[in-house]
């Protein structure tokens, strides 16, 4: 059984992510989405947010036997809790390769028997991340065509509270 765990912080969840999850699936036997907490970069939802709209955007898409979890912990230790034999992750342009390259090489470093796996971005979603759908619909841009219908709303519902909150103060 080849498991692979796919971590990000899915802050929130995309077509991108969407695409790469499907792709995955068809190289393993079992895939697990592993929504990561990543404090540091200060996320809109929070955890449990972001593991729900994992989870519904999913359904919504008919994506079935992919198991989803939220941690906060290191994501090496949490791969070999699991038992996975590989880590996924998405590659889009050459800023997210220096990145990629130093975690990897990091996880190898603290165990050589996890393998990082890189998938090419499809090409339609290229340019699409989490930061940019946010700020799109934060300014009231329409993001239907980048994200899941359950995200849209839940960030239609995120942007509403803080204008309402800044309406009160
Ligand atoms: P992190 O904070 O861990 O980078 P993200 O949610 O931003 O979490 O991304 C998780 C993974 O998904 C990363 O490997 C990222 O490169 C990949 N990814 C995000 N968007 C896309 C996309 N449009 N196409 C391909 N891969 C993507």
């Amino acid at each position: 059984m080849r498991i692979a765990i796919y971590p990000g912080s899915f802050d929130p969840i995309t077509n991108g992510h969407l695409d790469i999850i499907q792709r995955a699936q068809r190289l393993f036997d079992r895939l697990i989405v592993a929504v990561m907490a990543n404090p540091s970069k200060h996320p809109l939802f929070t955890l449990e947010e972001r593991r729900r709209l994992v989870q519904r955007s999913l359904q919504e898409r008919g994506i079935h036997e992919v198991q989803v979890i939220a941690r906060d912990c290191l994501l090496i230790a949490l791969a070999r809790e699991l038992g996975a034999a590989a880590i996924i992750r998405g590659l889009r342009i050459t800023s997210d390769f220096e990145n990629e390259f130093q975690t990897a090489l990091t996880n190898r470093d603290l165990d050589s028997s996890v393998e990082s796996v890189y998938l090419m971005t499809n090409r339609d979603y290229s340019f699409i991340s989490s930061s940019i759908v946010k700020e799109v619909k934060r300014y009231g841009g329409e993001v239907s065509r980048f994200v899941p219908q359950a995200v849209e709303r839940a960030l239609g519902e995120k942007f509403q509270q803080d204008r309402d909150s800044h309406s009160t103060q």
